[in-house]
């Protein structure tokens, strides 16, 4: 497989064209971001722990019948992936109160839910991906009826079939961002990555972040959380 030239950078990947038109390669940066882009750092081995990781778990959501972009890991960094046209909404799940959900509803983190929840961001960095419900991202043509109720039912697949993995290892799943996007022929396949950047991930003991929010947050260890979280799923 070659790698032509850079279609993307973002702050946390490059996507690159390859010699075949359906297909790219996704290269993970060690760069880290918070706060739309305000705060900005380096967490050593990122890219490629955060790039196993995610194959890692795409390979379990495949087996349990979630289609997604995976077609093969290249190298420590790159995989190649089924280019898709990201559907632009950011689905986002939780099963436990944190982040921006305690902070806008007053409430402190840690709050178990009994049903999981979702909520939409339009992905546009330009407007700090703000919050929208269906009826706005029907409004704004970002996606269809059925391609939202496809999404919807995905996303809460994904949560109970990542949920008991990282359980069965030790973590708490208390949040995650998903990305969809649209094969040429309108398949919508789950996209993007699924790593401690995008997902919360607590110790189901001790509660301890293993996850961002150590970088967010400036509470240290960031490195050796990344690096915990790779051990206990991948065993190293
Ligand atoms: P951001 O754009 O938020 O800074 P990244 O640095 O992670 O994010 O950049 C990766 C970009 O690639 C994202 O915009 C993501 O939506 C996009 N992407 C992820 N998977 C695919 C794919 N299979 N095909 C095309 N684009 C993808
Ligand atoms: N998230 C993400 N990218 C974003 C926003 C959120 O990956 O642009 C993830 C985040 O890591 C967390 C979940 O989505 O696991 C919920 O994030 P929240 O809305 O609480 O926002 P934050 O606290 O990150 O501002």
């Amino acid at each position: 497989m070659e790698k032509r030239e850079l279609l993307y950078e973002g702050k946390a990947k490059k996507v690159y064209a390859t010699e075949y038109d359906g297909l790219c390669i996704v290269s993970y940066k060690d760069d880290a971001t918070a706060f739309n882009g305000a705060k900005r750092g380096t967490i050593m081995g990122k890219g490629v722990i955060n790039n196993r990781l995610t194959n890692r778990l795409m390979r379990l959501l495949v087996e349990n019948d979630i289609p997604t972009h995976y077609v093969a890991a290249l190298n420590e960094r790159e995989t190649l992936v089924k280019k898709v046209s990201i559907v632009p909404l950011e689905v986002i799940i939780r099963n436990i109160s944190a982040g921006s959900f305690a902070k806008r509803y007053g409430v402190e983190e840690g709050i178990v839910f009994e049903q999981p929840t979702i909520e939409f961001s339009y992905k546009n960095d330009d407007l700090g991906d703000p919050l929208i419900n269906s009826y706005h991202a029907l409004a704004l043509k970002l996606a269809t009826q059925q391609e939202i109720d496809t999404i919807k039912s995905y996303a809460f697949k994904v949560n109970e079939v990542l949920k008991s993995f990282l359980l069965g290892h030790g973590i708490e799943l208390v949040d995650f961002k998903l990305e969809f996007g649209r094969l040429p022929d309108g398949t919508i396949v789950l996209a993007d990555e699924i790593s401690p950047d995008t997902c919360r991930f607590w110790d189901v003991n001790t509660h301890e972040k293993l996850d961002k929010d150590r970088f967010r947050r400036d509470l240290g260890g960031v490195e050796d959380a990344y690096q915990e979280v790779m051990r206990r799923l991948m065993g190293d």
